[in-house]
């Protein structure tokens, strides 16, 4: 039978920042580290603003916080985040790749086999009909036929590359990929303020509520201006 999957996003990459060798060359010392302080020191090399008069843009918090209000994202661009995603459907693919400031590497599902391909249910068809909602024998089924035409195809000389590129297109929408994505942390606020938004289809704002929790351990200053609950919510 097919197994239905859940969404995992673990942080893979993130940046470093060598906080030793910046106080050497400016003097100049952050209550932050990695990326969120990588982002504050390139802000104030534009001013050269290493000294911290004003106690409220002492620290990475209030520094960070002021750039976002004024709007000067361009900051946050030095930082980037990767996550090893599983457990996502092709659907929420399609739309996260209309992001184009991302970067992806995709399981290819023509060099992959995907006859025991795992399945992901929707959140809004899960909570109403129940953990696989009684798509087994759907999932089921498409494999089936996949598994048929590879083989057929197959065993007529085709190159398994080439069956499982045709046979592919067989397989719904709630086939499972993998992937790895990178973004900068403006790309990542960017995609996040539309995806984390109650507009947002549900799958994909499930990802995204994932996303930007493990993102807030690593650059809570970064994300301090985003809500708990998804944008949109009690407009
Ligand atoms: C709720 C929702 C529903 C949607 N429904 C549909 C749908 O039905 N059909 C559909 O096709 N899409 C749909 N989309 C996708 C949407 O149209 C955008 O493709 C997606 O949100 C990415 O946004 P973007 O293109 O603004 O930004 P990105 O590609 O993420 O780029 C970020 C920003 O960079 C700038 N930028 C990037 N590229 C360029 C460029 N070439 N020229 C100038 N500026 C650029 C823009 O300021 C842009 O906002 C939907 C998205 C959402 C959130």
């Amino acid at each position: 039978m097919p197994e239905f999957v859940q969404p995992a996003v673990h942080l893979i990459g993130w940046t470093t920042f060598n906080a030793e060798l910046m106080r050497k060359l400016t003097g100049w010392t952050t209550d932050a580290e990695g990326g969120q302080a990588l982002a504050e020191a390139a802000g104030r090399l534009c001013f050269k603003s290493w000294q911290k008069p004003n106690p409220a843009t002492a620290t990475n918090a209030g520094y960070l916080a002021n750039i976002l209000r004024q709007q000067h994202e361009s900051v946050v661009e030095h930082a980037t985040a990767t996550f090893y995603v599983t457990g996502v459907s092709r659907s929420l693919l399609t739309e996260l790749s209309r992001h184009r400031h991302i970067s992806l590497s995709v399981v290819s599902q023509r060099y992959v086999d995907e006859a025991n391909a795992a399945m992901v249910v929707p959140p809004a068809v899960a909570d109403h009909f129940g953990a696989n909602a009684g798509l087994s024998s759907v999932a089921a089924s498409a494999r089936s036929v996949y598994e048929g035409m590879v083989n057929v195809l197959t065993s007529e000389g085709m190159k398994r590359k080439q069956a499982r590129e045709a046979a592919r297109a067989v397989l719904p929408n709630m086939t499972e990929t993998q992937f790895v994505i990178t973004a900068n942390l403006r790309g990542w606020r960017d995609v996040l303020r539309r995806r984390w938004h109650v507009a947002a289809d549900a799958e994909i704002r499930r990802f995204a509520g994932l996303v930007l929790a493990e993102l807030r351990e690593v650059a809570p200053n970064v994300f301090q201006d985003f809500p708990a609950e998804p944008f949109g919510t009690g407009e």
